[in-house]
């Protein structure tokens, strides 16, 4: 069964062929990143602007890649929501708009659970059940996972998201957006010890996490080095983007550890775009569970774990009605 995923829902437009017998056969994406990064952060209208423009030839070239014609398709899948409303829309109109122009079912997605399920994309794929630790741009959740569809809340950042923290603590200390990678990038050069930044909520004796006041601690030592000296220099700021990501790093691996426990489940799946960061990865593969993370590439936002998620929902395929998209969506309601 052939499955063309369509993602939209906020600076990536993704378009991939997900083939239930031989895998992923075609992925194309454009990031807007240079195009947003003039105004410090994702500009909504532009967005769905420039999805509008990508939509088109990111399908051709995906169909091209996989060499596959549009009418051996068996199903469009496109996420249907969270994110933002324009942007979600202008992929929402393409899938059925296409879907209906070639007689075909649609299967819309929870862009979350398309980032959940990234994981069974690489060589080696977890088995359930298995405990989650979605750390993106929007969300930082811990789950605990027993099938398709079979999604547990054992806890969330009751505040920033972790990806959230990386990206406004990157702004703070004048790095260019988004600010994540290339905070844990300097971070490589940072010296330990120097900066020992507050561990929230470590203690919570739950599974709950609190990212937003760690940025503000960033803000006051980034202060008080300026009162001091007049100016952050660059061995400063590597050593503050280190003592940043070791704290955001315990906390996440803490609870990831405790969810664990919790469940007595022994596989990890690691999902989101701060799943590409090098010492949460170092760190939580040092447990002594299995640890599972997504393809470099498929941990940020693209169109192959829409595709994924879709062939596992081929079930719910269903022909084009009316249609709708969900900006505001919960995975699983917050317990
Ligand atoms: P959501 O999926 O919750 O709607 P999103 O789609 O914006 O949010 P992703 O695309 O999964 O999120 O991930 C983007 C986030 O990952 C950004 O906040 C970015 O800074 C962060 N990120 C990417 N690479 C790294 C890294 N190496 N270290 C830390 N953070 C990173
Ligand atoms: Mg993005
Ligand atoms: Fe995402």
């Amino acid at each position: 069964m052939l499955v063309l995923g369509i993602e939209s829902s906020c600076d990536e437009t993704g378009v991939a062929i997900y083939d239930t017998e031989r895998g992923l056969i075609g992925n194309q994406l454009h990031t807007q990143i240079a195009m947003h990064a003039q105004y410090g952060g994702v500009v909504p209208e532009l967005a769905s602007r420039d999805h509008i423009h990508r939509l088109v030839p990111l399908t051709r070239a995906c169909l091209d890649e996989a060499h596959v014609d549009l009418q051996d398709l068996d199903a469009i899948a496109y996420t249907q929501g969270p994110g933002l409303g324009g942007a979600l829309l202008t992929g929402t109109s393409f899938a059925n708009a296409l879907a209906f122009a070639n007689d075909k079912p649609v299967i819309p997605v929870h862009h979350l659970e398309g980032h959940l399920l990234s994981p069974m994309l690489a060589e080696d794929k977890p088995e359930f059940p298995f405990v989650a630790l979605l750390v993106s741009g929007g969300h930082t959740q811990i789950m605990a996972v027993t099938g398709v569809g079979k999604y547990e809340l054992l806890g969330e950042s009751i505040d920033d998201a972790a990806g959230e923290a990386f990206d406004k603590t990157g702004k703070l200390l004048g790095l260019p957006y988004p600010g994540g990678a290339k905070l844990s990038q300097l971070a490589k050069l940072g010296v330990a010890g120097r900066f020992e930044f507050p561990r929230p909520m470590l203690h919570s004796h739950d599974l709950n996490m609190s990212f937003s006041g760690l940025k503000t601690a960033v803000l006051t030592a980034v202060n008080k080095v300026k009162e001091a000296h007049g100016t952050v220099d660059e061995q400063t700021r590597n050593d503050i983007c280190l003592g940043f990501q070791d704290a955001v790093v315990d906390v996440l691996s803490r609870k990831v550890q405790d969810a664990l426990k919790q469940t007595g489940f022994n596989s990890l799946v690691v999902a989101g775009g701060v799943g590409a960061n090098w010492k949460l990865r170092e760190r939580l593969n040092q447990l002594k569970v299995r640890v599972f993370f997504p393809p470099l590439s498929l941990c940020t936002d693209n169109g192959a774990m829409i595709a994924f998620a879709g062939a596992m929902h081929l079930q719910d395929a269903r022909a084009v009605g009316a249609f709708d998209v969900k900006p505001r969506w919960p995975l699983i309601a917050t317990r």
